[in-house]
């Protein structure tokens, strides 16, 4: 057995502990979404210093003092947008493009705003080297503006703690369409789930979180 064949079948097995006890355990039921993450081999959006963490029950450092978010808060943004397949989602924050990579095995297409040029190009990378990149587009941009190139979206994925709900997002909403955003302060905040439908807005909160701050004009100064 070749040295990366051995590194590949222990990750499978991590991959598998990790789907059991950090996602079914918890709450993630969707079949697709389990089978996306039992299959994305999470070690390659993982810079090398950090690989020992690539499936423990936590955030990761990916550089520029950003993380990889715990892979359950992945799962539960993730389930909270209800995808069928069809969607063209929008993503706000795309770091290692792990999240991305999820995204893009349940939607069309995936739309990955990034506003540190350097972790973009590291997450085209990464995308590429999982094979995950033929439906994810990752872009250097401040996406609390959205992205309105490809608007609108049926859904959005926000991976940084808001001060508020940016109305740009809102706008570049489908009706139906659904959102997923961190909002609080930089302490901590509640992940909120944001329906539009029959052109109404609502939303619940689907737990407390801890993420890193979304930058740009919407975020924090
Ligand atoms: N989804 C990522 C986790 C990202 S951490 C993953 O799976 O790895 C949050 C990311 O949001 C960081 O990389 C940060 O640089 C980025 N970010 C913060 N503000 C942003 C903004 N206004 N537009 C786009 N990206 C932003």
């Amino acid at each position: 057995m070749t040295g990366d064949h051995a590194i590949a079948l222990r990750c499978a097995a991590e991959r598998q502990r990790m789907v059991d006890r950090q996602l079914r355990a918890r709450g993630i039921h969707s079949p697709a979404l389990l089978a996306a993450m039992l299959e994305i081999p999470r070690e390659l959006f993982v810079p090398e210093t950090s690989r020992a963490q690539s499936y423990s029950d936590e955030p990761a450092p990916i550089g520029h003092g950003q993380t990889i978010s715990q892979p359950y808060i992945t799962a539960l943004m993730t389930q909270c947008l209800e995808l069928q397949g069809t969607e063209t989602v929008l993503e706000v924050g795309c770091g290692s493009g792990y999240h991305a990579a999820v995204l893009g095995a349940l939607a069309a297409r995936v739309i990955s705003t990034e506003i540190i040029p350097a972790l973009a190009k590291q997450a085209r990378g990464n995308l590429h080297a999982a094979g995950r990149d033929g439906n994810v587009t990752v872009l250097v941009a401040d996406g609390s503006e959205g992205c309105a190139e490809f608007a609108p979206y049926d859904a959005i994925s926000v991976a940084a703690a808001a001060p508020l709900i940016p109305e740009h997002l809102l706008e570049q909403l489908k009706d139906p369409g659904r959102l997923v955003i961190p909002v609080g302060d930089l302490e901590e905040q509640d992940l909120m789930v944001v329906v539009k439908s029959g052109g109404a807005i609502h939303s619940r909160a689907a737990g407390g979180v801890r993420f890193v701050p979304l930058r740009g004009g919407h975020g924090w100064r």
